[in-house]
């Protein structure tokens, strides 16, 4: 399931190659990745429209939409407006370069965005529960009013220790819930908070009310690191390969888990085999013996 790394490396994927082009034509062939507000209403607010930035919430993927080109006298600029995208549990963005015409459609596309260089953006996600909807509900950040309810973004607005503090000394939740919550931070799901919290030496299943100061404080700086290490690694992709870049090449930021997927494996710091248990109703890996 992408989170945050990999979602980052999508954007910058196409910040690299994708801001500028224009969207000449959109085919839409599965309903269920425009559920929000169907296929008629994806073609209107992409035809036409310059992929004008890519930014991320979370594990959400925005990209601003400027105006047609050329410009219409007859039809007004449209106000700001995004393409917001979620890819979920297996969605993936590829890049087809030109000529794409040529190049056979995967199993399970569901998009086809046709670019003004030939190329084209395709959308593909066999568990379809990914999706993509414009909107032009945006506040002034260029965030979507849908996304009103994300904390903060650990690499956009960084992670303040103190406000975690804050937060975690009135929940009577386990540590586990409390990170993956996306209200506390936007972006950190099962993997990485397993990762952060054996880099923090705290037990998943720990009630996070109870956490002393100085632990929440070692939380934040783990998490900055695991996060930081995997966006520079392009992410994780797990044996299932679902998640792959805008290329279609996976990360390796799975050759360097601690713990995730590694259940009965040695501990990397002390040699006892990594424990998997249910917290929260989520799968945890966990060392018994440096994790407390
Ligand atoms: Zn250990």
């Amino acid at each position: 399931v992408p989170e945050l790394p990999e979602v980052e490396t999508v954007r910058r994927g196409l910040q690299d190659h994708v801001v500028g082009r224009r969207v000449d034509h959109v085919v839409v062939t599965g309903q269920r990745s425009v559920r929000r507000h169907g296929s008629d209403a994806l073609i209107a607010g992409l035809n036409g429209r310059r992929l004008a930035s890519a930014s991320r919430r979370g594990k959400y993927l925005l990209v601003g939409l400027g105006g047609s080109s050329p410009q219409c006298r007859w039809h007004p600029e449209p106000g700001p407006q995004a393409l917001v995208v979620h890819l979920r549990m297996s969605g993936q963005l590829r890049l087809v370069r030109a000529p794409a015409g040529s190049v056979a459609v995967a199993a399970h596309t569901h998009v086809r965005l046709w670019l003004d260089d030939g190329s084209e953006l395709r959308f593909v996600d066999p568990r379809t529960f990914g999706e993509l909807f414009v909107t032009g509900e945006l506040d002034g950040r260029g965030v979507p009013a849908v996304l009103a309810g994300l904390g903060p973004d650990p690499l956009v607005e960084g992670i303040d220790p103190e406000r975690l503090w804050q937060l975690a000394t009135r929940r009577r939740a386990s540590l586990k819930a409390f990170l993956i919550d996306q209200a506390v931070l936007a972006g950190v799901g099962n993997l990485y908070a397993d990762e952060a919290c054996f880099r923090a030496r705290l037990r998943p299943g720990r009630s996070v009310g109870g956490l002393r100061r100085a632990e929440v404080f070692r939380l934040a700086r783990a998490l900055e690191e695991v996060l930081g290490e995997a966006v520079a690694a392009g992410g994780s992709t797990l044996r299932d390969a679902r998640y792959v870049d805008l290329d279609g090449h996976p990360g390796s930021f799975q050759d360097h888990h601690a713990v995730y997927g590694r259940e009965g494996e040695p501990c990397l710091g002390c040699g006892h085999p990594i424990r998997r248990i249910r917290v929260s109703g989520r799968s945890s890996h966990f060392c018994p013996t440096c994790q407390r």
